[in-house]
């Protein structure tokens, strides 16, 4: 008999349909809604195999529902989505995507970087609003990227391709990150500093962790306080690394000058969120890795995973 496949989201039909050959597959057949969760429950029953998004929460309820799951696939690089450890002690191995959305997510950070530093989403607000009705010295100035310092807190595959961007225009670069990297150090001319010292000297700080328990809050009011009064906070990793309440009185009281943000600490963000009145803000809805090319090959890799895992053959980006 085959062995049964839930996909949590409908993807590609060409994905799809390799899987097919060799597994029973079932999946949610919504693009733009998210699985509700007692159809999850319901679904994973008798499956061995999950392909799921970080929208959903795998946690103990779900691998209990699910008493023949052997794997687990995520299609994402990060996977706080997932209680690793539950899984761990199940025997379940969980697979993420890591390395193919490295340079799409770099792209997207330092493009979050221009468009937060020189105000682009609030000057083409201001244009389609009617206000442009002439050009005036100061209007709408924003803060130089060549020349500044960025500082990268999370110095890995994302923080490192940021790195190779800010060099080609001309930053001076410092990171922090709980091992050193020499090769890197080399390559970007990055320097590794303790983390006040990175809040402190950056005029940019962006942040690429992986979110997890001990990093939880890492930005918070103190952490605030120690950046310039001109720094631009850039997060394009977990929305939990920064504490949204202590970010907001930052930034209503000029404490840091702007904040670009592709994740929030709940996803979707309430649209009543304060964070979102705030004219010295730039966000976005979770793209960081959404380019055409990049998911499909995100989608790819997390259907090779639960494939490759299951027949027992060729590589499997294992998580545990
Ligand atoms: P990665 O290669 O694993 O890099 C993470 C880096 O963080 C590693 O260098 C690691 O240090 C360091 N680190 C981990 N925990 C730390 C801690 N507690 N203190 C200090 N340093 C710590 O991961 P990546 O591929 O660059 O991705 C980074 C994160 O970006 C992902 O986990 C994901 O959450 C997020 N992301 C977001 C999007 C988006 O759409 N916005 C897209 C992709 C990824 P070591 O080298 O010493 O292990």
């Amino acid at each position: 008999m085959k062995e049964k496949i839930y996909i949590t989201r409908k993807l590609p039909a060409g994905i799809v349909k390799k899987l097919e050959g060799e597994f029973n597959i079932d999946m949610w057949d919504q693009e733009e809604e998210a699985i509700p969760r007692e159809v999850l429950l319901e679904k994973v029953k008798d499956v061995q195999g999950l392909l799921c998004m970080l929208t959903e929460t795998i946690d103990e309820e779900v691998m209990d529902a699910a008493p023949g799951l052997k794997v687990i696939s995520n299609m994402a690089v990060g996977y706080n989505n997932i209680d690793v450890d539950a899984a761990t002690n199940r025997e379940i191995v969980v697979t993420n995507t890591p390395g193919v959305l490295t340079e799409t997510t770099a792209d997207l950070t330092f493009a979050l970087m221009m468009a937060t530093a020189r105000r682009l989403v609030e000057a083409s607000d201001y244009l389609r609003n009617g206000k442009w009705e002439t050009w005036s010295p100061m209007q709408l100035t924003g803060m130089d990227i060549h020349g500044a310092t960025l500082g990268i807190i999370g110095f890995g595959r994302i923080g490192q391709a940021v790195a190779k961007r800010a060099a080609g225009f001309g930053m001076n670069i410092l990171y922090y990150n709980r091992s050193q990297k020499p090769d890197a150090e080399r390559e970007t001319g990055a320097r590794f500093a303790e983390l006040n010292d990175v809040l402190r000297e950056s005029d940019f700080i962006s942040i690429l962790l992986p979110y997890s328990e001990e990093v939880h809050h890492l930005i918070s009011a103190k952490e605030l306080s120690l950046m310039k009064k001109t720094a631009v906070l850039i997060n394009t990793a977990r929305g939990g690394i920064v504490d949204e309440d202590a970010l907001y009185d930052a930034l209503k009281n000029e404490t840091i000058w702007a904040a670009g943000l592709d994740v929030f600490e709940k996803e979707p963000i309430d649209p009543s969120h304060p964070l979102l009145t705030l004219p010295n803000v730039v966000t976005l809805p979770h793209i960081g890795s959404a380019s055409i090319a990049t998911r499909m090959k995100m989608a790819e890799l997390a259907a090779n995973n639960l494939h490759n895992f299951l027949v027992g053959s060729g590589e499997v980006k294992r998580v545990n």
